[in-house]
């Protein structure tokens, strides 16, 4: 892959047209997590320092093409002057004669915010015509959204085919990052993919067994692994009518030399709450009134000791129902684990999608994995080998 980065193009007194994604939840009018707009200021900074022109380019939940006031990226400006430390106007539209005199007369050091790209319905479409009219206001476009990139819209699809065009810094971060860890990564490769279930990462397991060593599974999707296995899972979650899927799975699997790790031992409670009284079984032991809700102990040595063997780590989906203590335990063992050999040098992580972050923000591992990706959806289609229209459109 090759795209152009800010360092690659001269931003001298250029309007840069940035799609970013500002996406915060809000609540009575205050940012509640702005964690989103503290990413894309080394993107901002940057073009201010190369006395460039920020105009930003975002949408803001799903308005469904209509204006509307409670959707208004206007609320956001405080914010993000706050965290640029640089004045912040706003246009009330993203495309039009109000918008294009807004961006020329953007002077040094400040950043024009442009209305919510999706108040119009032809943004969701991938509309020429709208991208066109995006594309007047700047004479560069940079995308800094690498969250949204997996959708084909006017404002991060068509826009990029009209202007020169460069990745943001957060988008360069991820996409060094996703590149280094399954394009071309260190080897051994160890997947670890969790979480309720299969039929939502079948296509993400697909991909998987093909390129990596070792696919650890966990969470209640390995429960449904098991019954392919003929192994009864009692009243665990588990998708039935998916065990032919995951038997095909197992098989290929062994075609290709990936090695499935599946749960050896599970944490087994009658019900789906927070302490429930519970026991360490093994695996093919499940009770019939019995839920499995986490992986043991003896599971947790053996993926910790594949982690240990492995250079590369890639990880979707906690190993257990991680929001309830102590079922969370095989994630935090784990996960601290493979914080640990990052820290020493021994093996390069990449995490995402957004249970994942939670579980690794709680286990208190997250800020040693070498990289943690924000992005939800477009992080799993990266995981599932698909190509991302947003970054395609930045190749050249
Ligand atoms: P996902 O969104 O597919 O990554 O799934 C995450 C959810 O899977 C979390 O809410 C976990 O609580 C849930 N989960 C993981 N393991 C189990 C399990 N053994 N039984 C029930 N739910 C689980």
């Amino acid at each position: 892959m090759s795209w152009k980065t800010l360092d690659d193009i001269d931003l001298n007194g250029k309007r840069v047209l940035v799609r970013v994604d500002i996406n915060v939840p809000v609540v009575d009018g205050a940012v509640t997590d702005a964690t989103r707009i503290q990413r894309i200021v080394p993107t901002v900074r940057d073009i201010l320092a190369a006395d460039g022109k920020p105009i930003l380019l975002a949408h803001f939940g799903r308005p469904g093409g209509e204006r509307r006031e409670s959707l208004s990226l206007k609320q956001l400006v405080p914010t993000l002057e706050n965290a640029f430390n640089a004045q912040v106007l706003f246009a009330a539209d993203c495309v039009g004669v109000e918008a294009e005199l807004a961006a020329e007369e953007l002077q040094p050091g400040q950043v024009l915010l442009l209305e919510n790209t999706r108040f119009h319905a032809a943004e969701t479409k991938n509309d020429p015509d709208l991208a066109a009219g995006m594309a007047r206001l700047g004479d560069i476009y940079c995308n800094d959204a690498f969250s949204a990139a997996h959708r084909a819209h006017s404002s991060t699809e068509a826009i990029a085919r009209l202007l020169p065009s460069c990745a943001g810094r957060l988008m360069q971060a991820e996409l060094e990052a996703l590149e280094g860890a399954l394009s071309a990564p260190k080897r051994p490769v160890t997947a670890v993919v969790g979480g309720a279930k299969v039929s939502t990462k079948l296509e993400l397991l697909g991909n998987l067994i093909d390129k990596v060593d070792y696919l650890v599974i966990g969470g209640g999707m390995a429960n449904t692994f098991l019954v392919a296995k003929g192994i009864n899972v009692g009243n665990s979650l588990a998708e039935t009518a998916m065990k032919d899927t995951a038997a095909d799975i197992l098989t290929k699997a062994d075609k290709t030399g990936c090695k499935i790790v599946l749960p050896s031992d599970i944490v087994v409670a009658e019900k789906f709450e927070a302490n429930a009284p519970h026991q360490v079984l093994p695996a093919d032991q499940c009770p019939d009134n019995g839920m499995i809700l986490d992986a043991g102990p003896d599971s947790v040595a053996e993926i910790t000791e594949v982690f240990a063997q492995s250079q590369t780590l890639i990880w979707n989906g906690p190993l257990g129902a991680f929001e309830l203590e102590p079922f969370d335990t095989a994630t935090n063992a784990a996960a601290l684990k493979a914080a640990a050999l990052t820290r020493s040098g021994q093996l390069v992580s990449v995490a995402g999608g957004g249970d994942t972050v939670a579980a690794l923000n709680a286990s208190g591992a997250a800020h040693d994995f070498s990289y943690i990706s924000t992005a939800g959806g477009a992080f799993l289609e990266w995981m599932e080998g698909k190509t991302l229209p947003g970054v395609a459109a930045l190749e050249h």
